[in-house]
């Protein structure tokens, strides 16, 4: 008993020093950057409040409604109603779907934010189409498409957004060779400010289809659509390495291949060697189509791919892992063929960073494909000269979109999807608006441009020049809107002063 006692004595002393000495350690160990004296632009998360994706854009509103109906006479009195409510206050109208947006453009400030609930899809497999609520997300397409071997035509890399919200950023994703998403719309019915109902199609009130195009929700609120859906398959990849200068020609000569139905890039993102290797994977068709599976949600390898995806944050050599695992363990392992939908049915909560001091910013970036090296030329310089953390950058192909009257794909283009993670002060703020401001401005001496449901971060002028059509929609819109009745802070911020 009595050596037990000593022993007893020892340990705790030897564990007692290991304590202290460990708390010492932490204590007195770097901890770079520190965020100790900074100023916190955290979200309050107040009641009456409304935020986004970004956690940066808490807005006050006069209230939220949630509207459950299908799109009929009950969906539309409701809108009805709202609007007149509204209009009677002096209150701005908006509606959003996942709000992922990053900068306040589905938050009427001070106004009346409305939230669709429905995932009505009918889908019509002799015209490879569907009949959707507006506020349907894409996650209920691939859900009821995918058993009768169709899918979506043309939407993002992850199925949580809205179908009418992706018409109204005009997103686009994977498939090749396809413009923006809202190339897939037939048509749509619409609520106008005023409260007239309206079909729009590229024959029926073209201007109004082509403003709400990409139009983020100042043109009127939409209930349902008819979009196209294309023909789900199992598809083989093939992986190709290359230095980034030769990406732009390769993409191209690679989508000349009719048999290549999605497509995508990604670039190195070590500091040391930024954006000098590229990837490019394709997909075309296996020659089995027999009996597809299901699409599934995300598998295993995507969480570990997630995990490793995070520890890039500070850490050099984790980046490099990473491409290396992207570059060339992962196109050895994982080369066997899988379908296209269960390619798209990822949600964005894989990724999600879990750490209440950061938030993930997205940017993106237009440019035509013989300009790539350029741009990656200016990445080098301006990213790397930054405080960010950059993270990730998908490479995709959108082809060229005349409709939209806020087109960003005047011709065809390389979009740069490319994901920071920010810190949450006031410090990181100021740095990545400068940031943004200085690629915006390299963007646009390439011919490119920038793509608007991000943060709101870019000049004045330079959102003129990247969309040169902006002072005729918002000419159009005050004649649609008088009372300036749908407004979002995309609206606030720029159109506003047009
Ligand atoms: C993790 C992540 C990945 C992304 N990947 C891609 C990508 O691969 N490709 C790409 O192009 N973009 C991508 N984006 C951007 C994304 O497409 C947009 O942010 C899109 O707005 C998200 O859809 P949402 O449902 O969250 O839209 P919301 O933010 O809710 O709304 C977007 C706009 O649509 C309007 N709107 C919504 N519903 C209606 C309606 N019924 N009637 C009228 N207007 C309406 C809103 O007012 C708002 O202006 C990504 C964003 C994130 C956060």
């Amino acid at each position: 008993m009595a050596v037990k006692t000593k022993i007893g004595r020892r340990a705790a002393l030897l564990g007692g020093g290991a304590v202290i000495g460990g708390l010492l350690t932490k204590s007195f160990s770097s901890s770079n950057p520190t965020l100790d004296g900074t100023r916190s632009i955290k979200p309050i998360g107040t009641s009456g409040t409304l935020n986004d994706a970004s956690e940066l854009s808490e807005t006050r509103i006069f209230r939220h409604i949630i509207l459950k109906d299908d799109p009929g006479e009950q969906l539309i009195a409701s809108i009805r109603a709202e609007l007149d409510e509204a209009r009677a206050n002096n209150r701005p109208v908006n509606v959003g779907a996942a709000r992922h947006s990053m900068g306040g453009q589905a938050i009427p400030r001070d106004g009346h934010a409305i939230t669709f609930e429905n995932g009505l899809v009918e889908p019509d497999s002799v015209n490879q189409l569907m009949r959707v609520h507006a506020g349907a997300r894409w996650s209920d397409v691939i859900a009821t498409a995918d058993p009768i071997g169709l899918g979506p035509r043309v939407m993002q890399s992850n199925n949580d957004f809205g179908i009418a919200a992706t018409f109204c950023v005009n997103a686009h994703g994977w498939p090749v060779k396809e413009g923006p998403m809202g190339s897939s719309v037939r048509s749509f019915d619409m609520i106008l400010p005023d409260g007239t109902f309206a079909t729009c199609s590229r024959t029926e009130n073209p201007d109004l289809f082509g403003m709400t195009m990409g139009g983020y929700g100042l043109t009127g609120i939409i209930t349902q659509m008819d979009v196209d859906l294309a023909q789900n398959q199992r598809l083989e990849p093939t992986f190709e390495e290359m230095p980034t200068e030769i990406f732009g020609d390769k993409f191209i000569e690679a989508l000349a291949d009719k048999t290549v139905t999605m497509a995508y890039g990604r670039l190195n993102v070590q500091r040391a060697s930024f954006m000098s290797d590229a990837l490019l994977i394709t997909y075309r068709p296996s020659t089995d189509q027999s009996d597809l599976p299901a699409a599934s949600g995300s598998g295993a390898a995507a969480k570990v791919a997630s995990r490793i995806y995070r520890a890039q944050l500070g850490n050099e050599r984790m980046k490099w892992l990473r491409w290396w695992f992207e570059a060339d363990l992962a196109t050895k392992l994982a080369s066997g063929p899988v379908t296209r939908n269960n390619l798209i049915n990822e949600p964005v909560v894989t990724l999600d960073d879990r750490n209440p001091d950061r938030t993930d910013i997205l940017h993106e970036y237009f440019i035509s494909p013989d300009r790539f090296a350029e741009f990656a030329m200016l990445c080098r310089t301006v990213i790397t000269g930054s405080y960010q953390e950059f993270l990730n950058v998908t490479l995709r192909f959108v082809d060229t979109d005349s409709a939209s009257w806020l087109g960003y794909a005047t011709t065809s283009r390389i979009a740069a999807v490319m994901s920071f993670s920010q810190e949450l002060t006031a410090r990181s703020e100021a740095d990545m608006r400068r940031m943004t401001q200085e690629l915006i401005d390299g963007v646009i001496s390439i011919g490119g441009t920038y793509y608007l449901p991000y943060r709101p971060h870019a000049r004045q002028d330079q959102f003129t020049r990247a969309y040169p059509r902006a002072s005729e929609f918002a000419a159009a819109k005050r004649a649609m809107d008088p009372d300036l009745l749908l407004r979002n802070n995309l609206w606030d911020s720029y159109f506003e002063a047009l």
